[in-house]
């Protein structure tokens, strides 16, 4: 767990205990599966979508407490929003994963998802970080084959 110590372990670990939204959403409309083979991380993801705002989301699966906090968090913050809104967030969630931000400017409008933030320096971390956002983006999408981080 030393990888937690300066990935802002409370809130993590606390969605990982507790994550938000893990449950089957009721009429459902859009359902995608993910899974990052490195780690052993899977979830399903289950969103109703009506025009073009995601109504309810929730998950379930199993996986590292990355993963599994990453999933609650992403959950938590695109419920409400249009598709279009949470591509976008989607793509600046991306970014932030992979690069080095240097300036807390790159982390405005990411609110408490800039949690995640520490993981880009844990490479083999970034998969499970990332691993709700790519199902996300195929549920949205509407991909028929399940979204592997291979
Ligand atoms: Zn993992």
């Amino acid at each position: 767990m030393s990888d937690l110590r300066d990935l802002y372990q409370e809130v993590i670990l606390d969605h990982n205990r507790r994550p938000r939204n893990f449950r089957k959403v009721e009429g459902a409309n859009r359902t995608a599966e993910g899974h990052n083979p490195l780690c052993g991380d899977q979830l399903t993801l289950y969103l109703r979508v009506e025009g073009e705002v995601i109504r309810d989301i929730g998950f379930h699966g199993s996986g590292c407490a990355i993963s599994k906090a990453s999933a609650s968090l992403m959950t938590d913050s695109v419920k409400g929003k249009t598709i279009a809104e949470a591509e976008a967030l989607f793509e600046k969630v991306h970014a932030m994963l992979t690069t080095e931000h240097k300036a807390q400017a790159d982390l405005d409008g990411l609110g408490k998802l800039a949690v995640l933030s520490g993981v880009w320096e844990f490479p083999a971390r970034v998969k499970c970080a990332s691993l709700a956002w790519h199902t996300l983006h195929a549920a949205l999408q509407g991909a028929e084959q399940p979204v592997s981080t291979e």
